[in-house]
């Protein structure tokens, strides 16, 4: 038991260093397996805590007056991943439900920003079935373990924690209307995804979805978790899809089959 300890703690030290979404090592699977199974066997409630700098507000509100909550898609989609258990899952709906932060005065984030970041103002409960995950919204840009900046990069999270970054900027230059809506939404589920086990980082396969040459994600196309989707582009394609079909559940069977029987 001691040599496993010692073991974990340093394989969650390295997947903080070099993690994110973009570059899951092989070493992450270890730490994801042990939070996984918290978050499938033990977790009673689910708390998205929401922080946003100046000029990086989530979108707030609903798309007509009688229409869902835009922050609903992504509470439904997660809603879905647990569906059969019961877990309480509690997602703010508006910006008087977020934190605001000061500004972060920053142009590039690397995976240990982040962290430094979440540790400063992560919530906890007293509760050990109570768990929190905090989302940032963020001025600047990803900065890839590669020390590239990549401006495409809608958001990341980053293995072995509950810290997700999302990148406002790039949010916002996905193009007008709905389109910014549905990608912050669609990048919500995808990096709540990984930070919750998808794709074979945790949660069990049941099925060959898993697209390994690309880290954490689905071979599927048209799921969230497909590579692709959390970048820029393809996150467009892939909400205008969802906007046209009527659907707003994002995950396909195959990830949702493996949540169900973890
Ligand atoms: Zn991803
Ligand atoms: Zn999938």
């Amino acid at each position: 038991m001691g040599n496993f300890l010692s073991i974990f703690v340093v394989v969650l030290f390295t997947s903080v260093i070099f993690s994110g979404c973009k570059s899951n090592s092989s070493n992450s699977e270890t730490t994801a397996i042990s939070s996984t199974q918290i978050y499938f066997h033990q977790m009673k409630t689910l708390v998205v805590d929401v922080y946003y700098e100046p000029g990086a507000e989530p979108y707030e509100g609903k798309p007509t007056t009688n229409g869902n909550y835009y922050w609903n898609i992504f509470e439904d989609n997660l809603k879905a991943l647990f569906s059969g258990r019961t877990v309480v899952i509690s997602v703010p709906k508006e910006l008087s439900s977020m934190n605001s932060i000061s500004a972060q005065n920053k142009t590039t984030w690397s995976a240990l920003d982040v962290v430094d970041l979440g540790n400063k103002f992560q919530k906890t409960s007293s509760d050990s079935s109570e768990i929190h995950f905090s989302i940032f919204f963020l001025k600047g840009n990803a900065l890839g373990s590669d020390g590239q900046t990549n401006v495409n990069t809608i958001g990341f999270s980053v293995t072995g924690t509950r810290f997700i970054a999302m990148f406002k900027d790039v949010i916002k230059g996905t193009g007008s209307l709905l389109v910014p809506k549905y990608v912050e939404q669609s990048t919500l589920v995808h990096e709540m995804g990984h930070a919750l086990g998808l794709v074979n980082n945790g949660l069990t396969l049941t099925s060959s979805h898993h697209d390994s040459s690309h880290g954490a994600h689905c071979t599927n196309t048209n799921c969230v978790m497909y590579y692709l989707n959390e970048g820029k582009s393809d996150a467009i394609n892939f909400v205008n899809q969802i906007i046209s079909s009527g659907s707003t559940l994002m995950f396909d069977e195959a990830c949702l089959n493996d949540a169900k029987s973890f």
